[in-house]
């Protein structure tokens, strides 16, 4: 399986980073060791001093498709869930700089823990409150109405370029709040109040 990530898909976010806002969807990849085993911690990498949460919407692909309409793309997901891009932002902004890809920065081991599925049936995904707790206080709060592109217009760009599989899962970007996590912190993501995500940084 593979974790295809969308960077910049809320205007807030892409502001507080001083980014531009783009006209077609930023695509970026993770590996499957990207997961996170539940109950695992998530340890920080020692190669980064800024590691900084995205909470964002996940989506599991659940048809195999390639060029999928928009129309259509409704199709091939049921189930979505709140997931974390942890980002070392100092790596990041130094591969930014140079040009560089940002694998380093954003596909490490550990670096695409998710919560528990949460079956898609009569609601609405793209009106959905997202929220991430540290340490009981709210940092990031998101309504998926306010995605520059919609999961279905992500699919049928994705899906251009990439043939999507039963299992793959699709970040969908971050709305505004990303700041750092240090040790010990507790990190609880939610869909709707709904826990569905924990994590203890170590
Ligand atoms: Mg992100």
């Amino acid at each position: 399986m593979k974790i295809i990530c969308i960077g910049r898909n809320y205007a807030d976010h892409a502001k507080e980073l001083g980014n531009a806002i783009s006209k077609e969807p930023l695509i970026f990849l993770k590996p499957d060791t990207a997961l996170l085993p539940k109950k695992n911690p998530f340890f920080i990498p020692d190669f980064t001093n800024d590691l900084h949460h995205e909470l964002e919407l996940v989506v599991r692909i659940n048809r195999v498709g390639k060029s999928i309409e928009e129309r259509f793309a409704h199709r091939y997901y049921n189930q979505v869930t709140v997931g974390i891009d942890f980002t070392a932002r100092d790596i990041q902004r130094k591969c930014k700089e140079n040009g560089l890809p940002w694998e380093k920065a954003k596909a490490f081991d550990g670096s695409a823990p998710i919560g528990d599925w949460m079956d898609v049936g009569d609601q609405d995904v793209q009106n959905l409150n997202i929220e991430l707790k540290k340490n009981s206080i709210s940092v990031q709060l998101g309504n998926t109405g306010d995605m520059l592109f919609t999961v279905n217009r992500l699919i049928e760009e994705v899906s251009k370029y990439f043939t999507l599989k039963i299992g793959d899962l699709i970040f969908t970007g971050t709305p505004a709040g990303v700041a750092a996590v240090s040790k010990n912190d507790e990190l609880e993501a939610f869909i709707e109040g709904q826990s569905l995500l924990k994590l203890r940084v170590k």
